[in-house]
């Protein structure tokens, strides 16, 4: 490891019995099977952001159908699609190159509505992934922009959220981390910065690789290299562990930051070295306190998320239909 464990009260660096818990997933897909398309396949239009891999830029295609894309049936190659581009920079090195093609791998094989979907990949001169284009960004920096309206009867303008509108998009999540952990896929880094918005509230999973250059200050360096997001991590994470339960620890910290509409990072009040004391303390550690909006069902979602040991701690299973659930109820409520 680049970095020393924290030792566990047992002067293991494996306080618990993680065997069935920490599933094999399931084979990755090569990446032939994947729609390969060339440099001339898109036309950068402007620039999105900056992630791991490098410059991330908003395109139209060029001479694919929807059918070549497998968006449908239509073989129509005159019509343009605006996709998002996840161009490999050229100086990352071997280690760059292979996380490329592992994320290529994982997404290749997942399908949901929840989870962004890869449409294809250029694997000649500057490689890049194509992806559906998210017209609203990411999901840290669009709650940053809004403005909270709770009356329940008004219909939300421009930069507007509403609780029940959080909610849509806490479920939506929820339902597409239930869908990862069906297949064995566990994410290891999800927050609000590693969704994406599209039209109309939609919220869809991105980045299945750790680190961004944008929110650098997120994540804990070791040793000037491994980078950790310790706000997001449960216990066992601490020590290596990461899984399908610790997924669901990162998702209760991600529920709330939604509602707060991230305005702060978790426990804002802790410098990263006491943020890291406090978690050692296991069960005793601190849990983020509930945000004003939240109703008691839903922040006993989010501690059902924190429970410290992980065989106890709830699974996507019961948090997406806890939540379902409760977002049923409060649409009935504003009708
Ligand atoms: P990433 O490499 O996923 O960290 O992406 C870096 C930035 O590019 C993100 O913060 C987004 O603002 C933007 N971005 C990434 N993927 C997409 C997408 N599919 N649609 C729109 N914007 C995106």
């Amino acid at each position: 490891m680049l970095y020393s464990m924290p030792q566990s009260e047992h002067g293991s660096s494996h306080p618990l019995p993680y065997g069935p818990i920490y599933d094999v997933p399931k084979p990755l897909k090569n990446t032939d099977d994947v729609l390969h398309v060339m440099p001339e396949s898109v036309i950068e239009i402007r620039d999105l952001g900056v992630g791991r891999f490098g410059m991330v830029s908003l395109a139209a295609t060029v001479g694919l159908s929807f059918k070549d894309i497998r968006l449908g049936e239509n073989d129509d190659k005159h019509r343009s699609l605006l996709v998002a581009i996840k161009k490999l920079s050229p100086d990352g090195g071997k280690n760059l190159r292979d996380s490329f093609e592992k994320e290529i791998k994982y997404m290749a094989r997942l399908h949901h509505p929840n989870v962004v979907h890869l449409l294809g990949v250029c694997m000649v001169g500057t490689p890049f992934i194509m992806m559906e284009y998210m017209e609203n960004g990411d999901l840290n920096e669009f709650l940053q922009k809004q403005n909270l309206v709770d009356d329940g009867v008004s219909l939300l303008q421009e930069n507007e959220i509403s609780p029940l509108v959080l909610l849509y998009m806490t479920v939506q999540i929820a339902s597409g981390m239930r869908y990862l952990a069906s297949q064995r896929v566990v994410h290891r880094d999800i927050a609000t910065r590693n969704c994406l918005v599209g039209h109309d509230f939609v919220v869809k999973i991105s980045d299945f690789g750790m680190s961004r250059k944008l929110y650098e200050s997120f994540y804990y360096r070791v040793h000037g290299k491994l980078i950790l997001p310790i706000r997001w991590m449960a216990y066992e994470s601490f020590y290596g562990k990461f899984s399908v339960k610790s997924d669901v620890w990162a998702f209760g910290i991600t529920m709330w930051e939604i509602h707060t509409l991230a305005r702060y990072e978790p426990y804002h009040e802790l410098i990263d070295e006491e943020l890291i004391a406090d978690a050692m303390k296991g069960d005793r550690r601190q849990r983020p306190a509930r945000p004003a909006i939240v109703p008691d069902a839903i922040y006993d979602v989010m501690l059902r998320c924190w429970v410290h040991d992980p065989f106890m701690r709830g699974d996507f299973e019961e948090v997406y239909s806890r939540l379902f659930l409760a977002y049923t109820r409060m649409c009935q409520q504003c009708s």
